[in-house]
């Protein structure tokens, strides 16, 4: 069954990949994205840097249609940009860096892997993270990748040329039940990622795991189910950090087809603070949660009135650690909240 499923979300993504891709303007006609946010820098409060190469892209969506909720393939450029001018972006980006002090973190994705070098050539790899080993207030850098390209010989040459900096490899696991992450077509397996754990726990690199919030066909309780056991099982393998991200409905998905049908709605942000609730003090792992498009039908939402108060409230929880946070939030929706969750199950 979720075989077959796989294969449908691979088919009508591959459809919307010919549909939208198109779209893609050549190497070098779009400068990197970048901003500065709060971040949990290492157990203190800090700034993060965040960097968005343009490069090529996901292969993943690219060739087998991608992820159902992932849309960032359209912000890629239609081939890699030479190295040179990789670092010449990415120097440019750091300059909003300059106002902000120690400790801050760098966050550098590419719509896809960092590791990958058909995205990011070892030449400007290893030049971007040279340049940073000489940042002193630079205390981690945060990379992406799928684990099919995490491997030890490339760990190895990054952690070299920080020179002491720590390097956390953060990885879209999404779930950590197969049967679930089929349903997102994401085309790898919970041995395939403890695997690559594996070798970045041996390399002493960091581990941080992306957990999707509300993947599509699960009901809004399942889905609460399905993270918080994650994040148990995530924390038993010690992995240092664990981001949640609410699914939010990307342009040119499998996920918007559902949504426009009427068949998807975007978590609530109460469940994230639910999830968050219940299984803090149980785990050593970070736990951080972002939302982004929050309180808009394509992003998780409530009711539209406390919307902007618990996303602030995820986000300096995320920040802090402190759970006090996230206590005593409520709205009259909280209880719109619950039976939602109730009806849902009882309706099917
Ligand atoms: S979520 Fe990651 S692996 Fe999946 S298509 Fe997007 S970039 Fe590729
Ligand atoms: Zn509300």
């Amino acid at each position: 069954m979720n075989a077959s499923l796989s294969r449908l979300i691979s088919h009508y993504s591959l459809k919307l990949r010919k549909e939208y891709l198109p779209s893609r303007k050549p190497a070098g006609h779009i400068p990197p994205k970048s901003w500065i946010e709060p971040d949990h820098v290492l157990g203190k409060e800090g700034h993060a840097l965040v960097v968005i190469l343009p490069t090529v892209g996901c292969y993943w969506a690219l060739t087998a249609g991608g992820c159902s909720m992932c849309g960032y393939i359209y912000d890629g450029v239609l081939s890699t940009p030479p190295p040179t001018l990789i670092l010449e972006y990415f120097k440019l980006a750091y300059e909003k860096a300059a106002s902000l002090s120690y400790p801050m973190s760098v966050k550098i994705f590419t719509s896809g892997s960092f590791f990958d070098e058909r995205e990011v050539p070892k030449l400007a790899r290893d030049e971007i993270l040279r340049f940073l080993s000489y940042e002193t207030k630079v205390e981690e850098v945060i990379v992406e990748s799928r684990p099919e390209f995490v491997t030890e010989e490339a760990v190895n040459d990054a952690i070299n040329v920080l020179r002491g900096k720590r390097l956390t490899v953060a990885i879209g696991l999404e779930t950590t039940n197969d049967k679930v992450r089929s349903l997102i077509n994401k085309g790898f397996s919970l041995s395939d990622f403890k695997a690559t754990l594996e070798t970045l726990k041996r390399l002493e690199a960091g581990v941080k795991v992306y957990l999707l919030v509300k993947p599509p066909f699960l009901r809004e309780t399942e889905a609460i189910f399905d993270v918080e056991n994650s994040i148990r099982q995530l924390s038993k393998m010690n992995v240092d950090a664990i981001s949640l991200n609410p699914c939010t409905v990307h342009k040119g998905t499998f996920v918007e087809l559902l949504w426009k049908r009427g068949d998807y709605r975007p978590p609530w942000l109460w469940s994230l603070v639910k999830i968050i609730l219940d299984v803090h003090g149980e785990i050593d792992a970070t736990i951080t949660c972002a939302p982004t498009a929050s309180g808009h039908p394509r992003g998780p939402h409530n009711c539209g009135l406390c919307d902007r108060g618990i996303d602030t409230a995820l986000k300096r929880f995320s920040v802090t650690q402190n759970i006090k946070q996230l206590k005593n939030l409520n709205c009259k929706c909280k209880l719109q909240w619950k039976l939602y969750c109730q009806e849902e199950l009882i309706s099917q």
